[in-house]
């Protein structure tokens, strides 16, 4: 039996990188059922200088993107948001003053917010913390703005996926006392590109998470972890990195591969790879 694979997050580039029509078609010929595709950064798609008119058409593109992989037949959920990192490259690179960079990751987040009540798109995401060490009031800027993505989930019901720092126990804390102090319902903030340890912590309070799809991290969590979490490949489509994480269609190879060998593995993967997801993402199992 083949297990069909949801991948929990990644990315589509359709100006640098093979774009969602090819990555759908080749990650559904090997297995895959679903994907998580979240937008990519207005500089990734060459709209700048960076701006408040950028990121609408960036998500314009990304919700084109979202439709080729519909219509490649995967079930998709359509995420977009205010990366971290993009706090530090707008104040380093484009010459943005802290608040600057805050007013704008506000006015993103209240947009993605507003497509999701249309129906246009399925969340906000990424939005989180740095994983790299920055200057503390971009640290800040970049929790405000998750924080304000928790208050959109808790208003609207809407899913959040988080890009942290891996802290483990730190790390889901401190999310959580954020998320307890605003409402936020854990069911819908998800712990993005976790690792195990933190995949763990995110478990025991009750929030999803997502592991990368690497060769190792698979067969580890496979073997080790109860299924309480979802693979994703984090893919990031850029000819000029490679898949970064991993390719989505590998993924799904490797996945089988393990399976295979290991006919135990069966239902604990058929649980993180179908059931989960369609939990989390609210779609129809394959
Ligand atoms: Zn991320
Ligand atoms: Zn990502």
């Amino acid at each position: 039996m083949t297990i069909m694979v949801g991948d929990a997050h990644a990315h589509s580039n359709p100006i640098g990188g093979l774009g969602a029509k090819v990555i759908a078609e080749k990650f559904k010929a090997s297995g895959g059922w679903f994907i998580a595709l979240v937008a990519l950064p207005p500089s990734a798609y060459k709209l700048e200088p960076p701006s408040l008119e950028a990121y609408i058409k960036a998500v314009e593109v990304h919700v084109s993107e979202c439709s080729r992989a519909r219509h490649a037949g995967l079930k998709v959920a359509c995420i977009a948001g205010f990366h971290p990192a993009e706090v530090d490259k707008l104040v380093d690179k484009y010459g943005f003053k802290p608040l600057q960079a805050l007013e704008l990751g506000y006015k993103i987040v209240d947009y993605v917010a507003e497509l999701v009540e249309k129906g246009v798109l399925d969340g906000i995401g990424e939005v989180g913390r740095q994983h790299y060490k920055t200057t503390s009031d971009r640290a800040l800027i970049a929790q405000l703005i998750l924080e304000r993505a928790m208050e959109h989930s808790r208003d609207k019901g809407l899913l959040v996926h988080m890009h942290l720092e891996q802290a483990g126990e730190a790390t889901v804390e401190l999310t959580d006392k954020a998320a307890a102090r605003l409402g936020a319902p854990k069911n819908k903030l998800l712990f993005h590109h976790a690792d195990p340890k933190t995949a763990i912590e995110a478990w025991k309070k009750g929030y999803p998470s997502s592991i990368p799809g690497t060769p190792k991290l698979l067969e580890y969590a496979l073997n080790n972890l109860n299924p309480f979490y979802m693979i994703e490949s984090d893919y990031i489509d850029d000819l000029k990195r490679g898949g970064a994480v991993a390719y989505p269609w590998e993924m799904a190879y490797n996945i089988n591969k393990l399976v295979k060998e290991n006919k135990n593995l069966e239902e604990k993967a058929s649980k993180i790879l179908i059931d989960n997801v369609a939990m989390v993402y609210n779609v129809e199992p394959p």
